[in-house]
């Protein structure tokens, strides 16, 4: 079944509600990076050329106490919108009450109208508690924003493994709910990677910990073809064949753990052949190693030239390619030819959907220049993660189908 996208609604003359994701990083309320703002334009403009009346809301950070209020006042992310988009951004400072009642009734179609952080609901600044109204899904909330609309759009994906009032909630209280376009593209790569990949489905994993990603290894063991392996992740994996890692980042309590997976995943995972080595964690040039040549104190910090020979093997003619975690300290120049060699990789596939999903893999790979040379780099960490388990996400569950 497809789900509804905004492109299917009739929002002429009506107030559509847009959740969007403007979570972006800020600095002393400077904004350091615009892309989720840049990210949320099409479904916006759509809305708005097509007649709608666009009421966009977001949350920013999280409010738990009342200090947390005036450091994540969404205010210059409006700003922010206005001239990306080039037309007014009518602000209320609220999220609920008279101004932003009159607000939405003195829309005209085509106008833009957007209300202060939905977060700001987690917090009760009168009783000087925290409510969590917003993320723990308060039905009187949900069921209030839906009445300032017709329709509902959801387009964020970073918060769509949560059920909140401003998704779930208002999405259970209005009559059409659509997928904007970014959601749309995320249902589109991660969803059918899940569903229906091409084959073969060669996955990436990376990153820090194997604890972080259980769920994720043991869905990829049921459904990819293979798993390649790097980042710290592998030191750990090594560790459990009864490797030396020597000073290398692993996680001791998950040596069990990892035997068990390797043993489930009957030769589809792909562990690294070598590894650039260094004494300290410090961004100094390393040296290439075996991974059975290390000494009791070198420490692993990326995955060498001949693991990235063998992962080009393992993935050549691959048509589904998943990526999460960095193979590297990517952070460091002297340790970032791995995620760079596997970024390369994926640009140079030919016919294949590549997806990059997770935080830090996602920004390395825009970091690194290679945003434009996949398929999709998803816009949410934790939510591309659960989307790849197979869990149902209740911000996409709530999508009216077509
Ligand atoms: P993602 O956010 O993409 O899911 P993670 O958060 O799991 O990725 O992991 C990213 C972090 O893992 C990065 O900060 C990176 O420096 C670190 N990392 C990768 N490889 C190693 C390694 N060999 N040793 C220590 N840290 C590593
Ligand atoms: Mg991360």
């Amino acid at each position: 079944m497809a789900k509804k996208i905004v492109s299917d609604l009739n929002v002429k003359g009506k107030k559509v509600l847009i959740r969007v994701d403007f979570n972006v990083p800020m600095k002393n309320g400077v904004i350091t990076d615009d892309t989720r703002v840049r990210a949320a334009l099409p479904t916006i403009k759509w809305v708005i050329d097509n007649g709608g009346k666009a009421i966009v809301f977001s949350h920013l950070g999280r409010v738990k106490e009342a200090s947390d209020i005036a450091k994540n006042d969404i205010t210059p992310v409006a700003k922010r919108l206005e001239e990306l988009i080039g037309k007014k951004v009518n602000f209320v400072n609220a999220t609920r009450g008279k101004e932003l009642e009159d607000g939405v009734a003195a829309l005209k179609d085509g106008e833009i109208l957007m209300f202060q952080n939905t977060r700001y609901e987690d917090f009760d600044v009168a009783a000087n508690k925290e409510t969590k109204k917003e993320s723990k899904n308060d039905p009187e909330l949900g069921a209030y924003w839906a009445s300032l609309g017709d329709v509902f759009v959801n387009d964020a994906f970073g918060t769509a493994h949560r059920a909140a009032a401003s998704n779930v909630g208002i999405a259970a209280n209005v009559k059409e709910t659509a997928a904007g376009f970014l959601l749309e593209k995320e249902i589109k790569f991660i969803g059918g990677a899940v569903d229906n990949p091409r084959r073969p489905y060669v996955a990436i994993l990376g990153g820090a910990k194997v604890s972080d990603k259980i769920g994720v290894i043991e869905a990829l063991i049921q459904k990819a073809d293979k798993i390649l392996v790097g980042g710290a992740m592998m030191f750990t994996f090594l560790k459990a064949q009864g490797v030396n890692t020597g000073a290398s980042k692993v996680e001791d309590d998950k040596l069990d753990l990892a035997k068990e997976l390797l043993a489930k995943a009957n030769g589809k995972l792909v562990l690294p052949v070598d590894a650039i080595t260094n004494k300290a964690f410090e961004d100094v040039p390393g040296v290439a190693k075996d991974v059975d040549k290390f000494a009791d104190d070198d420490m692993g910090l990326d995955i060498g030239p001949k693991t990235l020979e063998l992962f080009a093997k393992e993935l050549a003619g691959a048509k589904t390619v998943v990526w999460n975690g960095p193979m590297g300290v990517f952070e460091f120049a002297n340790y970032n030819k791995g995620t760079i060699g596997v970024c390369e990789l994926l640009a140079n596939l030919k016919d294949a959907a590549t997806i990059i999903g997770g935080g830090d893999s996602a920004a390395a790979a825009e970091q690194l220049g290679y945003a434009n040379k996949v398929s999709h780099i998803s816009t949410g960490g934790g939510a591309s993660l659960e989307y790849l388990e197979g869990k149902e996400l209740p911000g996409i569950a709530c999508v009216d189908e077509k």
